[in-house]
């Protein structure tokens, strides 16, 4: 490994630090509906926190855990997601061909699922400041990558949006009809068609998939342990999102082992 790229991955290392310290303003605020512009202050006794005492995990350490202002113990989500959105950027960044590429795909794909995945996962919200306006950067993200084939890209963008939030839609709608209780809530609807927007139709299956596995293993998991929650639900965001991480980050290298070696096709059905 020479000099310049080590520098580019510790770079890499710092800038998801920065950007994970503003995911959690974003994770607190956006659920209450209140603007993630602004000074950062404390959450539990509201005074303004100085820039200093604002570094990603460090100033968490140096503190032990408690808050400058009022001495009381800061949740260790916030020095954890610092580092959770450190590691996708540095996954991110193994990941991608070029700068340019990289940073499309961590600031406005990786960063807002992990948002997402959050508040889902502790609130059973998903955010509609976060899945309505990135249906349409998704679009123009989608177009990038195919480039210059971009009504190829459009097609398949909108086919993506059609399928991912159509399928969840009457998913849904058959088990409220049979089961008689809300399944699928309208946030997964959006997040699908979300994810059909920046990885196209074909991409879908594979979500869909992995998602259902994942929250399977979930499921099982709080069975297990008894750690279920009273109403008895999960929250299906958080899963999904994983899934199209995996999709972007793997999908093409798992779906090649499947389809040449498992299937003995001559072909990828899922990524062409
Ligand atoms: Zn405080």
């Amino acid at each position: 490994m020479n000099i310049p790229y080590l520098i580019i991955i510790i770079e890499a290392i710092i800038f998801g630090l920065v950007v994970g310290s503003f995911l959690n303003v974003c994770i607190y605020r956006l659920p209450l509906n209140k603007s993630v512009m602004g000074r950062s202050f404390c959450p539990l006794c509201k005074k303004q926190i100085p820039i200093y005492r604002n570094i990603p995990i460090i100033s968490y350490v140096i503190q032990l855990g408690k808050s400058a202002c009022c001495k009381k113990s800061i949740s260790i989500q916030y020095p954890l997601i610092e580092a959770l959105t450190a590691v996708i950027s540095v996954v991110t960044l193994f990941h991608s061909t070029s700068l340019l590429q990289y940073v499309i795909w961590f600031t406005l794909f990786m960063c807002p699922l992990i948002i997402v995945s959050i508040v889902d996962f502790k609130l059973k919200i998903i955010p509609d400041q976060i899945s309505i306006p990135f249906i349409v950067v998704g679009v123009g993200v989608h177009l990038y990558e195919l480039w210059p084939n971009w009504s190829g890209a459009l097609i398949d963008s909108v086919l993506g949006i059609l399928v991912g939030g159509g399928t969840l839609l009457i998913l849904g709608e058959i088990i409220s009809r049979v089961k008689k209780v809300d399944a699928m809530g309208g946030g997964d609807v959006k997040l699908a068609a979300m994810f059909g927007a920046f990885l196209g139709w074909r991409a879908l299956v594979f979500i869909f998939l992995a998602s259902s596995i994942l929250a399977l293993i979930y499921a099982v998991a709080c069975i297990v342990t008894k750690k279920q929650d009273d109403d008895k639900t999960i929250p299906f965001g958080p899963f999904l999102s994983m899934a199209a991480m995996i999709a972007w980050l793997y999908g093409k290298t798992l779906t090649d082992w499947y389809f040449y070696s498992i299937v003995g096709l001559p072909f990828n059905i899922l990524f062409p």
